[in-house]
């Protein structure tokens, strides 16, 4: 692995292209990172995809999980120095996990096994990224501010469903130069959602229940960015609003990193002979998590089929199945992975830029499609190219909870709703190869369908009296002494004893809203 160490100092950084072909000059690591979007609604995408070979992606697993990740990042040669890198990694991955392994693996029966990505502070996969972007984000704000491009700090501002909120708050807080304000839905999240985000502890941050559902608060988080008098407003404060979403390349590396840990983890765990095809099963909603597999296979890692899950939002497993992209007609569905109810799955642009050969143009004119026809079909090339490294299942809500019961009772391993479509949909599709299926949330984060799964109820059935007076805690604590799984997370455990710091609820009104922010930001320079 020496070699990959010894690269030449970032002069010939990797550049970044983005995915509709208009920007002019591609741009570094730290600026795709700071700049999320490319000008003209595109995507970034790095110019050189690294290539390692076997030995280096085996060798990976005799180095602690942050040397590993800080091997990526420098084989994609990002802008910033080796020694900054190690540090922010050894600050990503480290004691705020509850395993040094950091995303261990789990083997189940009939070559299933599962990568564990939850051991974060906030008990869901988006940990993997957000404990690893802020550190970056904060690295390359200083590191442009030093080279006179930028002259402001941030504000992240995102509105949530319940997942995303929590893991920004916690990956933001306490970065220099950056502060995070969460807008969620007043009622729209779960119990345990609420209390993670309510209680989180630190001086950046900021938490707003607001008056709608989840859409009403997305609306609002775009019409706050879209205000050019508020930004100048901000301006003037030596603030700029960022969003930090799943579309941010500072986010997909991260997730790349894993997949290429998990087969040097497989191979030296004995499951895989060094070189064997595996494929790997994902749960998937923007389509990120699924697309750094497919990163990490075309740097050399020997995954085979890439299995695209869906839930009753099937809109990928018909587009995987048929070559047409089509929201035109479907409703939205509410089912027990909430975190993949999701129709228009925004990385699926990179996937196509790459499979087309980056071919932007071909890219614009979908994208087009799908704005004003709520649809598009991609040409034949394109569509076999897909089928070469996909399949994909949709599974309905009640054979998620089935999956959830069945795999308990049979292997004594208790899923959450969105690895169960996706153990479900690696045992529908699965063939020669060992699957290594994404595992995305601790159990404890969806304790009223486990609850439902467990007690064979419907999908959206009201809970018993009794269990739904009990709050998330008391409801997890009573599944672990069903179950014998007491091992909930430290951070989804005490909740019920933390302080409620942020109890403010808006209206779905922007001046008001706007105000809020500002006075939040106001705290932040005092
Ligand atoms: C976000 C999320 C997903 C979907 O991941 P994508 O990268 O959006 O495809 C799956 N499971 C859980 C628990 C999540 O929070």
């Amino acid at each position: 692995m020496s070699d990959l160490l010894d690269r030449a100092a970032h002069a010939g950084a990797n550049r970044y292209l983005d995915t509709r072909g208009n920007i002019t000059d591609a741009v570094t690591f730290t600026e795709a990172v700071i700049d999320g979007l490319a000008s003209g609604g595109g995507l970034f995408v790095p110019e050189q995809i690294p290539q390692l070979t076997l030995d280096e992606i085996i060798g990976l697993a005799d180095v602690p999980y942050p040397v590993r990740a800080a091997t990526i990042y420098k084989a994609f040669n990002i802008d910033l120095p080796d020694d900054q890198i190690n540090a922010l990694m050894h600050a990503s991955y480290g004691r705020n996990f509850d395993t040094p392994e950091i995303c261990p693996i789990h083997h189940l029966d009939e070559g299933i096994s599962m990568l564990e990505l939850w051991h974060g502070p906030t008990s869901a996969f988006k940990d993997m990224a957000l404990q690893c972007l802020p550190n970056f984000f904060g690295a390359s704000a200083a590191k442009l501010k030093g080279e006179g491009k930028l002259d402001k700090d941030f504000c992240i501002l995102v509105a949530t469903s319940g997942d995303t909120g929590k893991a920004a708050l916690e990956g933001f807080k306490g970065v220099d130069g950056v502060c995070v304000g969460v807008l969620y839905p007043d009622g729209g999240v779960s119990d345990i959602q609420r209390k993670q985000m309510i209680t989180t502890t630190g001086n950046n941050v900021h938490v707003w229940a607001m008056r709608g559902n989840f859409d009403d608060c997305q609306t609002m988080v775009k019409r706050i960015f879209a205000d050019d008098a508020f930004a100048d407003q901000l301006a003037q404060e030596g603030y700029a609003l960022s969003s930090a979403n799943s579309i941010n390349w500072g986010r997909l590396l991260p997730q790349i990193v894993y997949y290429v840990s998990g087969y040097a983890c497989m191979v030296r765990s004995g499951a895989l002979q060094a070189g064997d095809e595996l494929d790997v099963c994902v749960p998937t909603g923007n389509f990120g998590n699924i697309l750094a597999a497919w990163y990490a296979k075309q740097m050399g890692t020997p995954l085979g089929t890439l299995m695209c899950a869906s839930n009753e939002n099937r809109v990928l497993t018909d587009f995987i199945n048929t070559g047409t992209y089509d929201i035109s007609s479907r409703a939205f569905v509410l089912t027990p992975s909430p975190s993949m109810d999701i129709l228009v799955s925004s990385n699926l642009e990179r996937q196509l830029f790459e499979l087309t050969g980056r071919n932007g143009n071909a890219i614009s004119q979908w994208m087009a499609d799908l704005n004003d026809k709520r649809a598009f079909q991609v040409d034949r090339d394109t569509f076999a190219r897909i089928r070469a490294t996909f399949l994909s299942d949709s599974i309905t809500n009640a054979e998620c909870l089935r999956t959830i019961k069945e795999v308990f009772e049979a292997q004594d391993y208790l899923m959450d709703p969105h690895t169960a479509v996706a153990y479900a949909t690696a045992q529908n599709l699965k063939g020669e190869n060992p699957v290594l299926v994404a595992s995305t949330a601790h159990w404890a984060k969806f304790g009223g369908n486990v609850y439902r799964a467990l007690h064979d109820m419907e999908p959206g059935e009201a809970l018993p009296q009794d269990i739904a007076a009990l709050t998330g805690c008391q409801l997890n604590q009573r599944i672990a002494d069903e179950t014998g799984k007491h091992d909930i997370p430290a951070g989804l455990a005490d909740l019920d004893a933390m302080e409620a710091r942020f109890t403010e609820v808006l209206d779905a009104d922007e001046p008001r809203t706007e105000s809020a922010v500002a006075d939040f930001i106001r705290t932040q320079k005092s």
